[in-house]
């Protein structure tokens, strides 16, 4: 999509520090770190919410998981542990419009979600 952020770091549009990307998914350093590891992990094609994901898309979600354990691997955080956090429309956090899941670790993570 045009004028979207996160479409536009995928394709190199806008600079990006990306991670790991693949022909479904890539992924990128999130901008405003909330913990020592803040990956931004998308889908290459642009779904606006995890709401207009639709039933053949649940490959693409499963995927996004799995390369969520990649990174988090590769990233020296997988046996201490991390978290993926998904934030739909406006009042669950959602800022930018184009489905992402944040992984964070690298630290303690404290539990108030809400
Ligand atoms: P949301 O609140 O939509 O779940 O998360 C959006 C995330 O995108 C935020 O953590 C924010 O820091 C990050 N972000 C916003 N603009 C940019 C940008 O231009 N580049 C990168 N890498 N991250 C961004
Ligand atoms: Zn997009």
């Amino acid at each position: 999509m045009d004028t979207c952020l996160f479409c536009k770091i995928a394709n190199r549009q806008l600079p990006g520090r990306i991670v790991y990307e693949d022909e479904q998914s890539v992924a990128f350093e999130d901008i405003n770190p909330k913990a020592p590891v803040h990956i931004l992990i998308i889908p290459r094609r642009h779904i606006a919410t995890l709401l207009d994901a639709h039933e053949g898309d649940d490959r693409l979600l499963g995927h996004l998981l799995l390369v969520a354990n990649d990174i988090a691997r590769q990233k020296g955080i997988a046996a201490r542990g991390f978290r993926l956090v998904l934030n739909c429309n406006s009042e669950g956090g959602q800022v930018v419009f184009h489905l992402h899941l944040h992984l964070l670790g690298g630290r303690p993570l404290h539990w108030h979600p809400a």
